[in-house]
């Protein structure tokens, strides 16, 4: 990994089942625009998810293809902040797909190659415009 991130550790990057990087380690894109964000926030961005392994995607029910299997993609948080506010942050640092879970209290961000923006609420992915208006 040439990228080495400044407020983010391999802690927070690894598998939480196993421990392990994809390979190739985190996306150096995805890991820069957390910088970005941490600066911009000037908070603490709490990551619950980055990487996860094929074995754990399954168990927690991610998508087959999520973006978290290739390290493109993290789940965060920032106390004070609510999922809008994050998430408004986050499409203007320039993360392409951006959830706003409202159902868990986290924004999903990734560097997927087309922009893509939804809300997760009560259970339903629904597609949305780039400031979480259904579409
Ligand atoms: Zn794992
Ligand atoms: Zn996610």
């Amino acid at each position: 990994m040439s990228y080495t991130p400044k407020y983010f550790s391999k802690d927070e990057m690894t598998c939480n089942c196993c421990g392990e990087l994809p390979e190739g380690g985190i996306n150096e894109e995805l890991l820069e625009k957390l910088d970005q964000l941490r600066e911009k926030v000037g908070e603490p961005v709490h990551v619950t998810c980055m990487y996860r392994c094929p074995p754990h995607n399954a168990a927690v029910g991610g998508a087959r293809y999520s973006q978290h299997l290739y390290g493109l993609a993290a789940d965060i948080y920032v106390d004070g902040l609510t999922v809008d506010e994050l998430a408004d942050i986050a499409t203007d640092i320039g993360f392409r797909g951006v959830e706003r879970n409202y159902d868990l209290d986290y924004v999903h961000v990734d560097v997927r190659e087309d922009t893509y923006y939804w809300y997760h609420e009560n259970g339903d992915d629904i597609t949305c415009d780039s400031r979480g208006n259904a579409i």
